[in-house]
């Protein structure tokens, strides 16, 4: 297997981000990522397509959408759409509608940043989670974006303190902005909790995990400090896919390996700063041998391996349950008994306390 390393939720001028795509692709090279996927607001930019090279690297970029309904407030229900290869904005009003068009042509779409919490410090301060649980269809979740995170604890970091607004509020969450990474500690425990009452249910929801760059200023009374560069933010939370082929230089070739990776699931949300998550493997060995993302038929024998890229606490977790763990290694292997869903955290000691580090896509066995 061949392993690329993206970020798939950018903004750029073209909605409120504050970098044009070459600009981007250049901090996404310097980062060392293989490939971005920008997803504008309610636009589906063409025309950018295709790999940028730079003294630093070579960059894939490819463009999606991120779809909301402008006219709702807050404006939440946020959806990241891959591969439709058309402008999704006209569906934007009915989150299901726009699922079902998004899979009728041929793409694949994810609950962007499903749980957040309100920040009033901020005029458009409300929460953009997912309020429409009763649709079907989509892809996954996003179960982490680091933008997001940022905004929750902040908002957490405030409520504790009893702060809501105000110059005085602005410059308490100061640290916050500068040293986000002392912070955030993983994802939100309700989208994981919701991603596994979903793979509970039978239903194969796929993760990735992002950035949502901005590149914005943030106005802190005399201050004015860009949360957070392009090039920061794409050295954190990112989406690791496993292809079969190398990729070979051919733009429409790449698209489909890397999005056919990203919607079955053949992949894993690393947090690349604590330490890189390059190499990280979880498989099954049954009647057939499969990859995360695959489904691996159960026999007497069979087991469930992960490969972690350096010492981690390991866990292996079932319906939402952890069923093995390794307080501080880099394998876990584990003879499972029953047939259903496994997923892999990794956690890290990392700025004082431990954090999460590796959210792995399921392996299904039957
Ligand atoms: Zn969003
Ligand atoms: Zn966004």
């Amino acid at each position: 297997m061949f392993e690329a390393v993206g970020n798939l939720h950018i903004h750029t001028r073209y909605s409120d981000g504050e970098k044009w795509h070459k600009e981007l692709a250049h901090d996404a090279a310097r980062a060392g990522l293989d490939f971005v996927v920008v997803t504008d607001h309610n636009v589906w930019v063409q025309g950018v397509e295709g790999y940028y090279d730079f003294p630093e690297g070579r960059v894939l970029l490819l463009t999606g959408e991120e779809v909301h309904d402008p006219r709702r407030r807050p404006q939440a229900n946020h959806f990241l759409v891959y591969g439709a290869e058309k402008e999704m904005a006209p569906f934007a009003r009915d989150p299901q509608a726009l699922i079902d068009a998004t899979n009728d042509a041929g793409g694949c779409g994810f609950l962007a940043h499903p749980y957040e919490e309100d920040l009033p410090l901020f005029a458009e301060g409300g929460n953009l989670g997912w309020k429409n649980w009763e649709v079907e269809g989509y892809t996954g979740l996003e179960i982490w974006n680091y933008m997001s995170s940022f905004k929750n604890e902040v908002s957490r970091y405030l409520r504790q303190r009893s702060l809501e607004n105000g110059l005085y509020a602005r410059l308490r969450v100061l640290p916050l902005a500068i040293h986000p990474e002392r912070y955030i500690v993983g994802p939100e425990p309700q989208v994981l909790a919701r991603w596994d009452e979903l793979l509970a249910e039978g239903r194969r929801i796929v993760a990735v995990g992002n950035s949502d760059a901005h590149g914005t200023p943030m106005h802190l009374g005399p201050i004015t400090r860009e949360i957070f560069p392009y090039e920061f933010l794409f050295r954190a939370v990112n989406t690791h896919v496993l292809l079969r082929e190398p990729l070979s230089g051919d733009v429409a070739q790449d698209r489909a390996s890397i999005l056919g990776a990203i919607g079955r699931g053949n992949s894993w949300v690393g947090y690349d700063m604590p330490y890189p998550t390059r190499g990280f493997r979880f498989s099954g060995h049954g009647i057939n041998k499969g990859i995360v993302g695959d489904t691996v038929r159960l026999d007497a024998g069979a087991t469930l391996q992960v490969l972690a890229p350096t010492r981690a606490h390991i866990r292996l977790i079932h319906d939402g349950c952890v069923i093995a763990s390794e307080p501080s290694g880099q394998n876990l292997t584990v003879t499972p008994m029953e047939p259903g869903t496994y997923r892999v955290e990794c956690l890290l000691p990392y700025e004082g306390r431990e954090r999460g580090w590796i959210y792995s896509n399921p392996i299904f066995l039957e």
